[in-house]
């Protein structure tokens, strides 16, 4: 009889701790990752979690998209390029006021109703085609955040012609999108990544820091030369580069940056900027705006705004690439190339 409960009790424990065990498995967390295509470029996600969001991932990718895309000829911005005023949904609020902001800080460097001179230079939905002075000026007429407010809930131009391109904020404001999302299902490690704009906090499952490189900006992209791989821990990076999309007519190159005090694609030595910041939407803005402003304006801007840090590729006097790089920065780099 004594003999049968001892059995009894040990099948017991076996099971309260068999179960524990397989509990714990279960909710034990895991690294997943998750890839596809937004915006016209990819993303990737790595989060460690106990279960996978992967839809709730393409969710908030959406629901940028349904904001800001101008690719999206239902998105709000699509719907307010089309008239005089429209309503604005909390996203495109968001990051109106963000870009106001930092059209302000560079003396209009950085300028989102930028996208008439995009179009014309062959960067948005028309082709490359002859640029003349005259149609520049023409439509300088309607370029410049002047232009436009927002009054309550309405975004309201002076001209119907005005247009806005959230192009170059909207990759960072999206990775940002998605690393809240993580951060409210109590992620506590991620990188978030799209099209080359990138966010993590903590770190790698291997008990490393996340690893991220910056591309080299000469020679051909898709080869994917690094210039340097960082660790970056709890930091958002944006890159903007002159090779990146780019033509070349009549032995000049025509990048996509538009300085539009100008109107005309910017040419100097600055071949890639990468910024730091504490959100990748900002990131994004300034790296955008340190290719309008080139080299020493970029610097310029980093000793006044202390909370931006950047990686700046540019060409030596001796057509060498050159960089430099912020204080702060340095301690991240693992390996650079020479
Ligand atoms: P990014 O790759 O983030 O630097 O964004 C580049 C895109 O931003 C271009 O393809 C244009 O659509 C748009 N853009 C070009 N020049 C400017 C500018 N000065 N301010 C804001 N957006 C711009
Ligand atoms: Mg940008």
């Amino acid at each position: 009889m004594k003999r049968f409960r001892w059995i009894k009790l040990t099948f017991l424990l076996l099971l309260v701790v068999g179960t524990v065990y397989i509990l714990r498995r279960h909710n034990a967390p895991a690294l997943h990752t998750a890839a596809g295509s937004t915006f016209g470029t990819e993303y990737h996600v790595s989060y460690v979690l106990p279960t996978a969001c992967d839809s709730l991932i393409v969710g908030r990718l959406r629901e940028v998209d349904r904001s800001l895309s101008m690719f999206n000829p239902q998105s709000t911005i699509s719907r307010i390029n089309a008239g005089r005023q429209g309503a604005v949904d909390p996203l495109l609020r968001e990051v109106f006021l963000l870009s106001q902001q930092v059209s302000q800080v560079t003396a209009g460097a950085f300028d989102v109703t930028v996208a008439p001179l995009v179009d014309l230079w062959g960067f948005g939905r028309r082709g490359i085609g002859e640029v003349s002075g005259r149609s520049v000026d023409s439509l300088r007429t309607f370029v410049g955040f002047h232009h436009v407010a927002l009054r309550g809930a309405e975004l309201v131009k002076d001209d119907p012609r005005v247009q806005l391109d959230f192009s170059a904020v909207a990759k960072g404001y999206a990775v940002d999108r998605v690393a809240g999302l993580l951060d409210s299902l109590g992620a506590q490690h991620y990188m978030v990544e799209i099209g080359g704009e990138v966010r993590t906090r903590g770190e790698h499952p291997a008990g490393r820091p996340w690893r991220i490189g910056i591309a080299r900006p000469t020679g051909n992209p898709a080869e994917g030369a690094m210039q340097t791989m960082l660790s970056l821990t709890d930091r958002a990076m944006a890159t903007s580069g002159n090779y990146l999309r780019f033509y070349e007519r009549g032995g000049r190159r025509y990048a996509h940056t538009i300085d539009p005090r100008t109107g005309v694609p910017v040419t100097h030595t600055l071949l890639s900027a990468t910024v730091f910041a504490p959100t990748c939407a900002m990131a994004d803005a300034y790296a955008t705006a340190f290719m309008v402003v080139g080299l020493e304006g970029a610097k310029g801007l980093l000793k006044t705004h202390r909370e931006l840090s950047a990686y700046l590729i540019y060409e030596a006097p001796d057509g060498r690439l050159a960089t430099w790089v912020s204080p702060e920065i340095q301690s991240y780099v693992i390996q650079s190339e020479s």
